[in-house]
């Protein structure tokens, strides 16, 4: 079955600017899926709409059955969201972060604190967990990022440019961490302009150019034949 069902998906920002132009798009359960292409081609624009960050203008979204336009909030509990911006309130602590998220899906205090305790320890922050989040380091954010988004455990993560910004070392032990996920049986999906991103960790992929899919399919194929 499918985790992610688009059709015929269009957005036209308020400036009249046509950022998506009809996408199609189908991501399997348990895929771990690249929407590869330039800056401003229409990544976070797709990936906004589908986490409720962007209004749609025209088209359907599915996603684990769900219809975004008529049950919005069961496709908010099926998604964990890792938005470009870093948009916790950084005057916070890390684990208080983690904890109010657990409180907007209506976690029991409880289950709360083990789940921050466990993503805060795999994320490797939990010796950081008092600290004030705008004294950690990007890639230190990056990963409370992700953390957060997966504290009530949801069945597919969406990633937006998860390694923009992050240095080597760093960069490769999130693909570890992203990897294992999926291993574990997390859908995932991110937005990259790094070829090597895409090629390493994704075994589908849709290339998305000015607001097209220009060609969609297993990483090996696509990325060989070029
Ligand atoms: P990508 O994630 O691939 O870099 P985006 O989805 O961010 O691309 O942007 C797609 C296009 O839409 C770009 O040309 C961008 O400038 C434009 N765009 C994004 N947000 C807005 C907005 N709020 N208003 C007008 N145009 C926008
Ligand atoms: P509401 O509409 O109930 O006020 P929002 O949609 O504004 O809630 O979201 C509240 C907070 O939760 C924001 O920080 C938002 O980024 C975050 N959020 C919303 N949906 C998700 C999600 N599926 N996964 C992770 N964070 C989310």
């Amino acid at each position: 079955s499918n985790a992610l069902e688009i059709s015929q998906l269009e957005k036209v920002y308020e400036n009249g600017f046509r950022a998506l132009k009809g996408i199609d798009l189908a991501v399997q359960e348990g895929d771990f899926f690249a929407l590869l292409g330039p800056n401003g081609a229409g990544k976070s624009t797709s990936l906004g709409i589908v986490s409720s960050l962007v209004n749609k203008s025209a088209g359907n979204v599915k996603v684990f059955g769900y219809d975004l336009d008529t049950q919005r909030e069961q496709v908010k509990r099926c998604l964990g969201i890792v938005p470009q911006e870093f948009n916790f309130n950084s005057f916070e602590k890390v684990e208080d972060i983690i904890i109010q998220q657990a409180g907007y899906y209506g976690l029991p205090r409880k289950l709360a604190k083990e789940r921050t305790e466990k993503y805060l320890k795999k994320l490797d922050l939990w010796d950081k967990r008092s600290t004030q989040a705008q004294r950690l380091s990007g890639g230190m954010k990056r990963r409370l990022m992700i953390a957060r988004a997966l504290v009530h455990e949801p069945k597919m993560l969406i990633l937006d440019e998860p390694t923009a910004g992050v240095d080597i070392e760093i960069r490769r032990s999130m693909w570890t961490f992203l990897k294992e996920l999926n291993a574990q049986g997390t859908t995932i999906i991110l937005t990259t302009h790094y070829l090597e991103e895409a090629e390493s960790l994704c075994r589908n992929i849709a290339i998305i150019g000015q607001g097209s899919i220009i060609a969609q399919g297993r990483t090996k194929e696509l990325l060989k034949e070029k």
